[in-house]
Order: structure tokens, then C-alpha cells, then sequence
């Protein structure tokens, strides 16, 4: 039988990450969720993951904390062999406000769980990577990060961020056969856009194709990349066309 890979989904409990955890659950891969705090919403993921026949774990862990990651990121080796082979850093927050009256500590938790978090999971993964090779790395930036917005300053830096830390860790990792690359979502009906509506005109107006995005949408993109050995460094919208 062939030897089971492992990958690994930052909040992968609800929203994109949860879609993306099933659908690598879905071409055999075991699968590893970080999540910070709801356990309902994770063991549901875990079980819809199992029902798929593969061995699936939660763990409990702030990305923004360079210990705590490498604490999960030992125990996931340990539970899973060593396996890892795919990692997604999908965990992702907003806390937005106008610069002029933007507290510090929004400033910091956002790019401290975004960005910081998306370095933390690298950080302690690429060892392993490199030793054996192979690896599969995608993160979720934004279009915020691509375009700027109004209002999220906090929130597109660390998306911009995202993409020159995937395009670094690309080209660093590219000699050993790492592939590094990044989806900038635009819309997407998740808890994290709950308080927008598509009866909004104004945002419609905004987006070519004329409705917001599904989970689907992304996580489509998201194992496109992986299962891409020849694409690395790349960003791909999937906005309905924003950002064009
Ligand atoms: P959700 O709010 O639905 O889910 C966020 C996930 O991140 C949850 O699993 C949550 O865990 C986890 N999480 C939050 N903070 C931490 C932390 N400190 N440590 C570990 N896990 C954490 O978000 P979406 O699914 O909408 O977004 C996923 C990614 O896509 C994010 O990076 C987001 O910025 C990006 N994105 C989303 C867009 C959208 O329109 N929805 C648009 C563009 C980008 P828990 O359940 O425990 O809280």
C-alpha cells in the first residue's frame, strides 16, 4: 500500500480551510487542523475528514506564536510519522478600522496571526521538507493585499506580506523541489464576510462577475497549486474578476 501523506490546514476548522482540509481529505492525504479556539466547529471537520477514510486530528494552537507552533508542529510529526507533506496557511483574521484611529494591538494581532502566523508554520516545517525533498505550500493572501482597502490596513499589509513571503520562501525552497505559492481570494461567503450581503448593489457593482465566492471557489485553486509541480511563486485570484 502506498505510504499515506499528511497535510497540514491552519484554521482549518471552519470556512476556506475547512472546505480545503476535505477536499486533500478527498484525494488521500491525512489530515492535521490548527485551530485557536472553537472545538465544535473542529470536530466537525475532523469527523466529515474520517468519514472520507483517512485519519484526521485537530490541534488546538495560536499561529501567531512561534512556541506553540513548534510545539503543534512536533506533535503533528509525531502522530503522523513524520509524513507531512502539504501545508496550507489559511488562518486568517480581521480586525478593521480606519488608520487615523487604528489601535496598536489590532495592528499587531493581525499581522501577528496573518502574517507572522503563515512565517511560523513555514519556519517549522521547511526542515522537513527539505530533508525529504518535497513539499507543497500555498497561503492565503487577499485581494486586499493586491489592491489595498479602505479601512483594512492592518489586514493588507499582512496579505501583501503574504505574497513576498511566499514568493522568498519559493525561490528558496525551489532547489529542492518546493513548491511555494499563494491564492488571493476576493468575496467568499464565510463567517469572516457574515456581515455582508450580497443586496449590497455597491459591492456587486464591484465585482465583474457579479456575485460573491463560495469556499469551492478557493479551495478549488488551492489543490490546483498543489497538485501544480511546475508552478511556484505564483499568486491566483480567485475574485470574480476584482482585481483584474
Ligand atoms: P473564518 O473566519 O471562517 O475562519 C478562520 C479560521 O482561522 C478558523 O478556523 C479559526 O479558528 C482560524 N484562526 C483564527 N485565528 C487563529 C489563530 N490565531 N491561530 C490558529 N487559527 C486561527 O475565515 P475564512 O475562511 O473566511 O478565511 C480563511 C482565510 O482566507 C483567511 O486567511 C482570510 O484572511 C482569507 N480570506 C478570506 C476572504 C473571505 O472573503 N472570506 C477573502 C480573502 C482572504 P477557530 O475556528 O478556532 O476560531
Amino acid at each position: 500500500m502506498a505510504e499515506a501523506k499528511t497535510a497540514i490546514v491552519t484554521g482549518g476548522s471552519r470556512g476556506i480551510g475547512r472546505e480545503v482540509a476535505l477536499r486533500l481529505a478527498a484525494l488521500g492525504y491525512d489530515i492535521a487542523i490548527v485551530y485557536v479556539g472553537d472545538e465544535n466547529e473542529a470536530a466537525d471537520t475532523i469527523r466529515a475528514c474520517e468519514e472520507k477514510g483517512v485519519k484526521a486530528r485537530a490541534y488546538v494552537c495560536d499561529v501567531s506564536s512561534f512556541e506553540e507552533t513548534k510545539d503543534a508542529v512536533a506533535r503533528i510529526r509525531k502522530d503522523f510519522e513524520g509524513n507531512i507533506e502539504v501545508l496550507v496557511n489559511n488562518a486568517g483574521i480581521t480586525r478593521d478600522g480606519l488608520i487615523a484611529f487604528m489601535k496598536e494591538q489590532d495592528w499587531d494581532s493581525v499581522l501577528g496571526v496573518n502574517l507572522k502566523g503563515a512565517f511560523n508554520m513555514i519556519r517549522h516545517t521547511a526542515a522537513l521538507f527539505i530533508r525529504n525533498k518535497c513539499g507543497r505550500i500555498v497561503n492565503i493572501s487577499s485581494v486586499s493585499g493586491l489592491m489595498g482597502n479602505a479601512g483594512q490596513a492592518n489586514y493588507s499589509a499582512s496579505k501583501a506580506g503574504i505574497v513576498g513571503l511566499t514568493k522568498s520562501t519559493a525561490r528558496e525552497l525551489a532547489p529542492k523541489g518546493i513548491t511555494c505559492n499563494a491564492v488571493a481570494p476576493g468575496f467568499i461567503r464565510t463567517d469572516m464576510t457574515k456581515n455582508i450581503t450580497e443586496d449590497n448593489s455597491e459591492l456587486l457593482r464591484t465585482i465583474p462577475l457579479g456575485r460573491m465566492g463560495d469556499v469551492s471557489d478557493v479551495a478549488a485553486a488551492v489543490i490546483f497549486l498543489i497538485t501544480s509541480p511546475y508552478i511556484t511563486g505564483e499568486v491566483i485570484r480567485v475574485d470574480g474578476g476584482i482585481a483584474m
